[in-house]
C-alpha cells in the first residue's frame, strides 16, 4: 500500500474515534439530564427539597402491598397530616431539614434491610410491629398530606431506604442495579 493511502486510513480512524467520543459525550449528557429530571427538586418553604421517591399515579384507593414476601411494619401513622423530616437545600446552598406533610404512611422493613415507605394513603390496615407477607393489603392509595396544596392528583409516593437508612430513588437503583422498573412495579402488585 502506498504511504499516502496508509496515512489516509489513519486519518479516517482518528476521525472515527473523535466522532465516537463526541457521540458518547452527547449520550452521557442526555442521560445525566434524564437523571436530573428523575430527582425532582421542588421549591417548598424557600428551599430546594429533594424528592426522594417516585410518585405512582394510580386510581385513588388502589390497594398497596409489600414488595417482598416477608416484612415488619416499622411505622404506621393514621394521621392525615403526619409530618416527616426530609433534607433540603436552602437558597444560600446550606443543607438543612424541612418537615413535609406525608399524610398517612406505612413503613415496612424487609429481610435485606431495604425499607419501603408509602405515603399519602387514604386508609391503612396495618399496625406498627405487625409482620406482613407479600399478599397483606397494607393500605389504600389516596390524597392525604401535602398533595392537595401541590395540586397533584391522587398518587402513591413510594420511597425506599437501604440498609444504611439512606433514601434512594427506586427508579435509579432498580434500573441500574437490580432490574427494571417494570419488574419492580409487577412486584408491587398494584391492582
Ligand atoms: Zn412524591
Amino acid at each position: 500500500m502506498k504511504v499516502r493511502t496508509i496515512a489516509f486510513i489513519r486519518f479516517l480512524i482518528v476521525l472515527l474515534l473523535l466522532l465516537l467520543v463526541v457521540i458518547d459525550t452527547l449520550i452521557i449528557n442526555h442521560l445525566q439530564k434524564k437523571l436530573d429530571q428523575i430527582t425532582i427538586l421542588t421549591t417548598e418553604n424557600d428551599s430546594l427539597r429533594k424528592h426522594e421517591g417516585i410518585d405512582l399515579f394510580v386510581p385513588e384507593n388502589t390497594p398497596v402491598y409489600p414488595i417482598a414476601d416477608y416484612g415488619i411494619v416499622m411505622q404506621a401513622e393514621d394521621n392525615p397530616h403526619f409530618l416527616i423530616e426530609t433534607e433540603c437545600k436552602r437558597e444560600n446552598g446550606v443543607i438543612d431539614t424541612v418537615k413535609v406533610e406525608y399524610g398517612k404512611i406505612v413503613r415496612i422493613l424487609y429481610p435485606e434491610g431495604i425499607e419501603t415507605l408509602y405515603a399519602h394513603l387514604n386508609k391503612i390496615f396495618v399496625k406498627t410491629g405487625e409482620t406482613v407477607t407479600g399478599s397483606t393489603k397494607v393500605g389504600l392509595t389516596g390524597l392525604t398530606g401535602n398533595i392537595r396544596r401541590s395540586g397533584k392528583p391522587s398518587h402513591l409516593h413510594l420511597e425506599l431506604r437501604d440498609a444504611e437508612n439512606k433514601t434512594f430513588n427506586p427508579k435509579h437503583r432498580l434500573f441500574f442495579h437490580q432490574g427494571s422498573v417494570k419488574n419492580f412495579l409487577k412486584n408491587l402488585k398494584l391492582e
